[in-house]
């Protein structure tokens, strides 16, 4: 029997670091809570990115939700947010009660179109009001265009929040994504290029980051006041991650640079094995940047007889994963209320069905694969999805 292959699963050290350090906790107690690995896991990460600070979490959207704390988004504002992504950017703004104004993309790095941004701000500017804050996404682990997109929030003096949620690894102009904007997010959610079993961190970049990362440690830790009894002023979370899976993070922190090496691999492997095929193309790759490729993303010409779903099709028959490009946010139900600013003018429904739109993140959704992206995959996996995906075009 063939064996299931996984778009992208939790893939441990060959070393097995991980075990060590949740060896080390359980024999010094340490289950709970924080603990020694929860300050080495954040030191670790500063110093391999190059980042302020940083703060373990329970999860990339909880580091979200406290980096639009921390740049004071409140009840009425709004933020500007790229809207091809992942619904846990977006998310957060809303349970501050702040209205999300959505992004779109651009073709040379599917990710927010700095075009688009500047229309926004624009707009917005006519009717006397500026967002509190830009969240620009790394989608895939490419690389968004983030020094002008920096560039344009810096002229507006309005903070960026970057999610690198799916970029852990991706370097830019020679410094790693999440390091850029006054706040970066990291996922470590099972399905990522690294996994703690479930988590995030935030990375503070700011001016007064000690400052800011206090704030968010207490924030985060329920916001306990210095006193004798439970006292508190403000409302808070319990978002800190645990010394146990943080344990986990940092044996995985330890082979990254692998995983970067054999998603880069994949894709390649793809490229090199399908790209002959009329209608493919691949995610962009921009040329400053040095991608993780998280996930290995097709996208089928306009034309091309195959459609992404006849090759999800196919591959499931063969027990293959794979999944569509995220659905953009401006075309949610949940958030149909929400503006929607693109570069691209008279947007018109292009698929009733998915309800795709001639938008640049419309049509990368309608037209875009995720493939399987395991790190664990062989190259004999590799050749089977090949197979499968070729006999389409038979
Ligand atoms: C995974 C992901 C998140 C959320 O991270 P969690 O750790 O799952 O909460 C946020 N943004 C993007 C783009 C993601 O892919």
């Amino acid at each position: 029997m063939k064996q299931h292959i996984f778009l992208a699963s939790p893939h441990m050290s060959e070393e097995g670091y991980e075990k060590q350090y949740i060896k080390e906790a359980f024999d010094t107690n340490w289950i709970a809570p924080l603990g020694k690995n929860v300050t080495e896991f954040e030191n670790e990460m500063v110093r391999k990115l190059g980042a302020g600070r940083a703060v373990a979490l329970s999860a990339g959207t909880a580091a979200i939700h406290m980096a639009l704390k921390a740049v004071g988004v409140g009840q009425g504002d709004i933020v500007f947010c790229q809207s091809l992504t992942f619904s846990a950017s977006a998310n957060p703004i809303v349970y501050e009660r702040a209205v999300p104004v959505f992004i779109d993309s651009e073709t040379e790095t599917w990710n927010m179109s700095p075009q688009a941004l500047e229309l926004a701000f624009d707009k917005y500017a006519k009717m006397g009001r500026r967002p509190k804050a830009v969240i620009v996404v790394h989608l895939y682990g490419i690389s968004a265009k983030i020094a002008e997109i920096k560039e344009i929030c810096g002229r507006y003096q309005v903070p960026l929040i970057e999610d690198a949620a799916e970029s852990l690894g991706t370097v830019y102009q020679g410094r790693y994504t999440g390091t850029f904007g006054d706040y970066g997010i990291i996922s470590f959610n099972g399905n990522k290029i690294i996994t703690s079993s479930g988590g995030g961190m935030l990375l503070v970049n700011t001016e007064d980051a000690q400052e800011k990362a206090q704030k968010v440690l207490y924030w985060a830790t329920q916001a306990r006041e210095p006193a004798p009894w439970y006292q508190h002023t403000e409302i808070g979370y319990n978002y800190r991650m645990s010394n146990i899976v943080a344990g986990i993070g940092r044996g995985q922190l330890k082979v990254l640079d692998r995983r970067v090496e054999k998603k880069r691999y994949i894709l390649e492997y793809y490229r090199k094995h399908l790209g002959d095929l009329p209608g493919i193309s691949f995610m962009p790759m921009p040329q400053e940047a040095y991608c993780n490729c998280w996930l290995s993303v097709l996208q089928l010409a306009e034309n091309c007889p195959v459609k992404p779903k006849d090759i999800m099709r196919a591959l499931a028959e063969d027990d293959v994963e794979s999944r569509p490009v995220w659905k953009p946010m401006h075309l949610q139900p949940i958030f149909a209320g929400c503006d929607f600013v693109s570069q691209v003018q008279d947007l018109c429904i292009l698929e009733e069905e998915s309800g795709a739109d001639s938008s640049v993140s419309g049509q990368i959704f309608a037209r875009g694969i995720c493939m399987p992206s395991d790190s664990k995959m062989t190259d004999e996996d590799l050749q089977r999805i090949c197979d499968v995906v070729r006999e389409l075009w038979k």
